[in-house]
Order: C-alpha cells, then structure tokens, then sequence
C-alpha cells in the first residue's frame, strides 16, 4: 500500500465508523497531517472531554491515551502503538504518593498530567505545563505542595511562585538535557532569534535563561501562539524537534532552527501510519481504566479544568 492508500483509507474508516483522530505535536509529520486534533497534554484532554465521535484514535504516548478514557470513559479509546511509554510518567508510582501523603496529611499533591491512572488516582489537582502556574497559584497559601514528576517543570514553578514546594526527582529524558549553556551557546550563533523552551527542560529555573531578553518559557501550545503572534522572523526551538513541523506549516515565512538533533521523543515515533490504520481496521489496542480508579483519578482533573 502506497501512503496516499493508507490515508485515503484511514479516511473511509473514520468516517465509516465515527472515529476521531487526536494527535500530539511530538508525533511524526504524517500522523499529524492525518489527525483531526492536533494538540498538547491540556489541548488533547480538553478535546477527547468534548467530542461526539465514537471512537478515539489517540496518536501519543500510553498516559495520554488512558487519560482520554478517564474522561470520556463512555467511548472507546484505541492507541496506535501500545507500547509507546513516558519516562516522566514511568517515574513514580502511586504507592509513592501514598507514603508521602501519610508522612505530609495536610499537604496537597499536585501531579503534572503525564502521569499513570494510578498515580492520579493519589493526587489532589493535575496540572499540565500550560496551566502549571495558574494552577498552584490557586492553591491555598498554608499548603506544603508535592510536585510530581518533572522536576524541572516543578523549580521553575517554586522559582516563580515563591511556594514551599517538594519536588519529585523525575525528568523527561528529550528535555532534560537542554539547559542553560546550550540555550546561551544558541542565541549567541543566532543574535536575532528568540528562543521559546519548555519548562521541563533542566534550564527552567537557570536566572541566566530566565532574565535573559530573548528567552521565552512555554508549553507547545505556548511555542505555536508566540511564533504566531511574534514579528520576529526566526526562533531556536527547545522543545521536541517534531513541533517545528506545525510551526512551519503555520509560519511558511518564519525560520525555526532545532535547539539539538537529539530532542526527539522515540516513544512519540512509535505511532506510525500503519499503526493508525490498523487500530481503526481491528479497533485495537483498547485503553480502558477500571471504573473505581477512573473516578479516582478524573478528580484532580476536572479540578485542573475547573481552575483553567
Ligand atoms: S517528550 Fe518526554 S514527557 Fe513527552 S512523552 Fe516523550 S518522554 Fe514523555
């Protein structure tokens, strides 16, 4: 089967069987050409939670598929490649967050959304790093806050906020390796450009990078509407390097230059046109959540939605 056959077919079963496609950013260009929704963590949740269709592809990572069936528990969530996992959300468990809430029982657990069921299942509120800050702002002053997993997400919020904040010691393992000397060696080759990083990169709480003038913290969907709404012409890019398709896509005239090769996620890779199409042909793999742990874990995310 050539590509055009594959998509052309992946089309008629779509619509054959009331089938939406939602894709992450960090997804190879031709996944995300055939999805529907194309978004990140809080985009994707916002619209699994919304849609009417009957069947949700979900092109990303297994947290992310179970999290659309935590809020859509009514229709059947299929992902492309069942064993695309996450190192953040690999990191800690739920028996972890239970001994820490039995040590700290007046403290709040705030749990970046790339987590598992289980772990949200222990947490107070969800939060993704579009709303992270807003989110902890919320929350009563007197509370001792635990953020899990991302460290990195977790001290720039502590750096902003001023809160007492735990920190969990987890990373992405595409992000983490950005920091700070690598973000100045970059605007120092590109004297005109911005940079716009995402904050579970190690250099989110470096003053160097936060003061600097050219430097801008943001989600993925942060990164699309700041180089949509910027005049300037050309932006480093410190995020997954599969963002910058869309960038292009939506800036043809823009130049958007990869912080380094290697931020690519492999387990986002793991999707494939194939694989799309055959879930849609065998309506496989099915993530579903038992019904007592999904009520348990839609909580801290009806919360975050609540909040923004
Ligand atoms: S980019 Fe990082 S946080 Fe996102 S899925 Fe890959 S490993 Fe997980």
């Amino acid at each position: 089967m050539t590509q055009t056959d594959i998509i052309n077919r992946i089309k008629q079963l779509k619509a054959e069987k009331n089938a939406i496609i939602l894709a992450h950013y960090y997804t190879r260009p031709e996944v995300q050409d055939v999805a529907d929704y194309l978004g990140d963590s809080l985009g994707l949740s916002r619209e699994a939670g919304k849609t009417d269709a009957r069947i949700i592809v979900f092109c990303g990572v297994h947290f992310m598929a179970e999290t659309a069936s935590i809020i859509s528990p009514d229709k059947k969530v299929l992902i492309p490649a069942l064993h695309a996992g996450c190192s953040l959300a690999e990191g800690v468990t739920g028996y972890d967050l239970k001994c820490w809430k039995e040590k700290n029982p007046d403290g709040l657990i705030v749990s970046y959304v790339n987590t598992t069921a289980e772990v949200k299942a222990y947490t107070d509120y969800c939060c993704t790093s579009s709303n992270a800050l807003k989110v902890v702002e919320s929350l009563p002053k007197d509370k001792k806050i635990l953020f899990v997993p991302d460290k990195n997400l977790g001290n720039y919020i502590r750096k902003v906020t001023g809160r007492e904040m735990e920190i969990w010691d987890g990373n992405c393992c595409v992000h983490n390796p950005i920091d700070a000397e690598m973000i100045l060696a970059k605007l120092e080759e590109y004297p005109e450009a911005d940079v716009l990083i995402h904050p579970e990169s190690s250099c989110s709480h470096d003053d160097r990078v936060l003061h600097h003038p050219r430097a801008f913290m943001y989600s993925t969907a942060g990164i699309i509407k700041h180089a949509a709404t910027s005049p300037k012409r050309q932006f480093i890019i410190a995020t997954e390097l599969e963002t910058i398709h869309e960038l292009q896509k939506q800036n043809p005239g823009k130049e958007f230059i990869p912080i380094h090769p290697k931020a690519y996620c492999g387990q986002m890779k793991k999707v494939t046109l194939e694989g799309v199409l055959e879930a849609l042909e065998k309506e496989q793999h099915e993530v579903r959540v038992p019904e007592d742990l999904r009520r348990r874990a839609l909580l801290p995310i009806q919360r975050m939605m609540e909040i923004g």
